[in-house]
C-alpha cells in the first residue's frame, strides 16, 4: 500500500508542507519512507470543528447503528492484511506474530463493543416514578441514563501499535459511546497508524456518518497534542504512555477555563508476591514463567512484573539463581524508540550502581538493542531509596529479599497505585497471607493469582486501570467494555412526557434493556 504521509481530516488526506519526519527501523536505527507531515494549526482546529459537527448527528445515532458502524471498523481493519502487519513490523521491530495477534484483539474488541451497544443496557436506565399523591411534597417523574459527552482526544501509545493506538481500546470506546474521535498518531509508527486511520475512514463513509467522526493527526513533537487537549470542542482525553507525559496531559486540562477529564494510564511496576509455599512447591516453574512474562515483548508492557518481593530463604535463593541464569541467556532485543531505548540503558547503569546484578543477557550493537537484566535488593533499601520503585520500561525485573513476614506487610503498604499485583501461593498461603490480599485490593486495578499479569483479556469484566499514578483515575478502566463509562455521563430527565423522552427511558421500554424501575431491576 502507497502510504501519504499527511493526516487525514474530513475523510481526505491532510496537507503537505510544514514539519515532517520518518519513522525508523528499531532493528538498525535506519530512517523509513515517506516522510511524515506534522498537522498544521489551522488542521487540528478544523478536525475539532467537524468532530463538533458529527458530534449533532453521530450521538444520537441508535446503539444498533453505532455497533453496525464498530462493526464496520473491524472488518475494514482486518481488509487490511499483510499491508499492516509488514508495516507495523518494520516500524515496531515486534514480531509478526504478535502483530497478527493485536489486530485480532483489536477487532475482538471492536466486536465486543458492537455488541455492549446493540444491546443497550449498559446506559443504566433508572426510572422513578411520579407520585403526585406523596405528602408533603409530590414526587416528580425522573428518569436517567448515560450519554456521550463530546469530541475525545486520543493518544496512540508505542508499545501496542494497533490494540492501544489508532484503533485502539480508547478510540473503540468513545466510538461505542457515541463520541467522534481525533487520535494524534505516536510518531513511532505513523505508517502504521495511517494504515489503521484509513480503515476507520472507510469505514466511516460506509456507515455514511459525517467523516468528522474521526480525523487522525501526526506530529513529532507535543504541540499538536497540547492544541488538541486545550481545544474547547474536546470534551475528554485517552492516553497512554509516560507519567511525564500523562501528568502534564492532566495538568494541561485542569488548567483549561473548562476543565476535562483526562484518562491516562501511565505504567506500573506490577510488584509479585511468591509466598513461602508456592516457593517451597514450585520455584522452577515460577522462574520459567516470570521471566518469559518480563522478557515478553522486550518488557515493554505497562503490566511487566517490574518488581518481586520473596523471602530470605533457601527456596528463594535457590528461585533467584535460576531466574539469573535466565535472563543472562536471553537474547537482545530492540526496543521501540530511540527515546525508550536511551532510557533504559541509562536506568539499567544508574541501578547496576544501586543494587546487585543477579544475571544479565548481551545486547546486539546495533539500532534499539538492550539486554534483559535482574537485580536483586533488600526490602530496607527498596523502603528507603524510592528510585527503585520507579518503572524502569523494558526487559528487566528487581528481586526484593524480606526477612520476616512483617518486613512484606510493609513493603506491600508502602506500595502506590498499580495496575495489577499477583500473588503465587498455595491455599494454606491465602489463608495466612489473607491480610496482605485485602491490602492489595487497596493498592492495584487487577489482582492475579498464579499467573502473570502481562496478557490483558479483552472482556466484560477486565479492569486495566489502578490508583494513582499508574492512572489518572483509579475508577476507571482503558481495556473491556466498562471502557465506555469514562466518556459518557449521566442526564436526568424531570416531568417530561413519554414521546419527549430518549427510547431507552420510555414507559414500554422499546429497546427491550434492563432497567431499574422504581428500585426494582427488569425489563
Ligand atoms: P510518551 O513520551 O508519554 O508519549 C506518548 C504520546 O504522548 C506521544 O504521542 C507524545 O508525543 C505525547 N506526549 C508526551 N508528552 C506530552 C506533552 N507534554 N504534551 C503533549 N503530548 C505529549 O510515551 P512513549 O513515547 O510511548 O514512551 C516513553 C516512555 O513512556 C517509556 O520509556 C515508558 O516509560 C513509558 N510508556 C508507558 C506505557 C504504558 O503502558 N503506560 C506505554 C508506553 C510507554 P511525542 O512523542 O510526539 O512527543
Amino acid at each position: 500500500m502507497e502510504l501519504n504521509g499527511t493526516s487525514l481530516i474530513n475523510g481526505k488526506a491532510g496537507k503537505r508542507g510544514g514539519r515532517t519526519f520518518r519513522a525508523v527501523n528499531p532493528i538498525n536505527g535506519e530512517k523509513l519512507e515517506p516522510a511524515f507531515h506534522a498537522a498544521a494549526d489551522s488542521e487540528v482546529e478544523e478536525a475539532a470543528r467537524l468532530a463538533a459537527e458529527a458530534f449533532v448527528i453521530y450521538g444520537r445515532r441508535s446503539g444498533k447503528k453505532r455497533g453496525e458502524f464498530l462493526r464496520l471498523v473491524a472488518q475494514e481493519l482486518e481488509s487490511c492484511g499483510e499491508d499492516l502487519v509488514k508495516r507495523a513490523t518494520l516500524e515496531t521491530a515486534l514480531p509478526a506474530g504478535r502483530i497478527q495477534s493485536e489486530i485480532g484483539r483489536t477487532c475482538n474488541q471492536l466486536y465486543l463493543f458492537a455488541q455492549l451497544v446493540e444491546e443497550g443496557s449498559w446506559v443504566e436506565a433508572r426510572i422513578d416514578h411520579a407520585n403526585p399523591e406523596r405528602k408533603p411534597q409530590p414526587k416528580p417523574d425522573v428518569r436517567s441514563m448515560y450519554v456521550p459527552l463530546g469530541p475525545v482526544a486520543v493518544f496512540g501509545a508505542s508499545n501496542f501499535p494497533i490494540a492501544f493506538s489508532v484503533a485502539g481500546g480508547d478510540t473503540a470506546s468513545a466510538l461505542a459511546a457515541g463520541n467522534p474521535v481525533l487520535v494524534k498518531a505516536h510518531p513511532a509508527h505513523p505508517g502504521t497508524s495511517e494504515i489503521a486511520g484509513a480503515a476507520i475512514a472507510r469505514a466511516v463513509a460506509k456507515a455514511g456518518l459525517p467523516a468528522g467522526v474521526f480525523s487522525l493527526l501526526f506530529d513529532d513533537g507535543v504541540e499538536v497534542g497540547k492544541q488538541l487537549v486545550k481545544h474547547p470542542l474536546v470534551k475528554a482525553v485517552g492516553f497512554t504512555g509516560s507519567h511525564a507525559g500523562g501528568r502534564a496531559l492532566m495538568d494541561l486540562a485542569a488548567a483549561r477555563p473548562e476543565p476535562i477529564p483526562v484518562y491516562a494510564e501511565m505504567g506500573s511496576i506490577n510488584p509479585v508476591f511468591i509466598l513461602p509455599g508456592a516457593m517451597k512447591e514450585r520455584r522452577e516453574q515460577i522462574a520459567s514463567g516470570l521471566h518469559a512474562s518480563v522478557t515478553l515483548g522486550a518488557g515493554q508492557f505497562c503490566t511487566k512484573p517490574g518488581v518481586v518481593m520473596l523471602a530470605d530463604d533457601d527456596n528463594a535463593q535457590a528461585f533467584a539463581a535460576k531466574l539469573g541464569e535466565l535472563m543472562a541467556g536471553t537474547p537482545s532485543s530492540a526496543l521501540l524508540t530511540a527515546g525508550i531505548h536511551a532510557a533504559y540503558c541509562s536506568g539499567v547503569s544508574s541501578r547496576s550502581g544501586q543494587v546487585k546484578v543477579l544475571g544479565q543477557g548481551s545486547a546486539a550493537q546495533s539500532g534499539h538493542a538492550a539486554a534483559a537484566v535482574v537485580f536483586e535488593t533488600d526490602a530496607t533499601a527498596f523502603a528507603t531509596d524510592p528510585r527503585l520503585g520507579v518503572e524502569l520500561f523494558g526487559p528487566a525485573a528487581l528481586l526484593v529479599r524480606y526477612s520476616k513476614r512483617e518486613e512484606l506487610m510493609s513493603l506491600a503498604r508502602g506500595l502506590h497505585g498499580h495496575l495489577t499485583a499477583t500473588l503465587h501461593a498455595t491455599e494454606q498461603d491465602l489463608r495466612e497471607y489473607a491480610d496482605l490480599v485485602r491490602l492489595l485490593t487497596t493498592k492495584v486495578g487487577r489482582l492475579v493469582l498464579n499467573g502473570y499479569p502481562t496478557g490483558v483479556e479483552v472482556c466484560h469484566a477486565m479492569v486495566h486501570g489502578g490508583p494513582y499514578p499508574a492512572t489518572s483515575d483509579g475508577r476507571s478502566t482503558s481495556v473491556g467494555t466498562h471502557a465506555i463509562f469514562r466518556f459518557a455521563r449521566l442526564v436526568c430527565w424531570q416531568g417530561f412526557p413519554d414521546a419527549a423522552l430518549p427510547e431507552e427511558l420510555q414507559e414500554a421500554n422499546p429497546l427491550g434493556i434492563w432497567r431499574m424501575v422504581d428500585g426494582q431491576m427488569g425489563k
